[in-house]
């Protein structure tokens, strides 16, 4: 089967997180045809409420090298005024259109198609992949909970490619080597309620904490490495408890979200949110923390992935840590990974597609990283 196919399938799978609609079962039967090993698990979670299809796949039986490639099979909602059916893979004017194409069913196919042709020849390592259902809504019953279990199993790879739409412009022209971490803040302000026209006698829950606002959102972070963007503070939300013009809210809250590089982790964040709140009273915080960050130091895993990339497109990719977190953030606990795939000018857009070609020299530059990874 080929690339445009195995899309084909995986478009006609309405795998919008957390339906699965026989997604990873074609991912499954194409690896295991192949002489994969392959296991489908399933993890749900703690109340029973979510349940998530994920596949384990190996092929190899040498503990030498280890790659692992990560990808999910979930994709968000279609949404509104698309100009085809999302779910139907339409091929129009050299590009493939669908829900998921690019994020990241098309990365998905792309590897899994050039690890089936790698296999063909004899090699020295292993070849694993970790493929999950819950991406696009927080990974709990996907890679984290697959990540567990491959602990527990003793499959840990030594390095991991994720598939992820990495590439910006055209494809090959950016690396993700790891990304910034995040971590989601809610400010808690509470004040005492009152007429506005009696300024003595209430507290203005709102007034205090728009000025925390203020103060938190100039802080001077620390940046001292050119590894990742600076670290920058975002308020995203601002919620009182009142919609009368002459009332003084004793409630207000605010959401914030910090993206951070390696110069902070989400404790030393807590330190310093609580620390610019000590004049202020009535302030209490809650944090939802969300990843740390991460950056691959692995030179010669970097180098490999590139070269593959110029010789295929003949882009010198630029190594970046910018751009949203991915599953990256939890594998990198255990191994170091690397980032790369196809453009992501339409992920998560109406009309979401690829360039049926930039499908095919993906498949390409995965073939040539094999090689390179295994030295054959
Ligand atoms: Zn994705």
């Amino acid at each position: 089967m080929d690339i445009v196919s195995l899309c084909f399938d995986l478009i006609r799978c309405k795998s919008v997180t957390p339906a699965d609609d026989g997604a990873i079962d074609c991912v499954a039967e194409f690896l295991s045809a192949a002489g994969f090993e392959t296991r489908v698990l399933t993890f749900t979670s703690a109340d029973g409420a979510n349940s998530v299809k994920n596949l384990f796949a190996r092929y190899g039986n040498s503990g030498k090298k280890v790659l692992g490639f990560i990808g999910h099979s979930d994709v968000v909602p279609a949404g509104e005024d698309w100009e085809v059916d999302p779910f139907a893979a339409i091929q129009r004017d050299g590009y493939l259109i669908g829900r998921g194409v690019a994020d990241m069913k098309g990365g998905l196919a792309a590897f899994c198609c050039a690890a089936v042709e790698f296999v063909r020849q004899p090699f020295d390592g292993t070849i694993e992949f970790f493929i999950t259902g819950d991406e696009e809504i927080g990974s709990q019953e996907g890679i984290q909970s697959l990540i567990e279990w491959a602990v527990e199993n003793n499959c840990i790879p030594h390095n991991c490619l994720i598939g992820e739409p990495s590439s910006d412009v055209r494809l090959g022209d950016r690396i993700y080597i790891g990304h910034r971490g995040s971590l989601n803040v809610t400010v808690n302000s509470q004040g005492k309620q009152g007429h506005s026209a009696y300024p003595s006698n209430y507290k203005n829950s709102l007034i205090n904490l728009c000025r925390y606002i203020v103060r938190i959102s100039g802080y001077q972070w620390k940046h001292d490495n050119e590894k990742f963007p600076l670290t920058n503070l975002e308020a995203t939300m601002l919620f009182t408890n009142n919609y009368a013009q002459n009332v003084v809210p004793d409630f207000s809250s605010a959401n914030l979200n910090i993206r951070f590089g390696d110069d902070y982790t989400t404790e030393k964040l807590k330190v310093v949110v609580q620390r610019e709140a000590e004049s202020f009273s009535g302030l209490s915080f809650d944090f939802f923390p969300s990843g740390e960050a991460y950056c691959c130091d692995d030179d010669n895993l970097k180098k490999k992935l590139s070269s593959s990339i110029e010789e295929i497109t003949g882009v010198n990719p630029y190594f970046s840590t910018a751009g949203g977190t991915s599953d990256g953030r939890f594998m990198a606990r255990h191994c170091s990974v690397i980032e790369f795939g196809l453009p992501d000018a339409t992920i998560h857009q109406k009309d979401e597609k690829v360039k049926i070609e930039d499908l095919k020299n993906l498949e390409k530059i995965y073939f040539s990283f094999l090689k390179k990874y295994f030295e054959c």
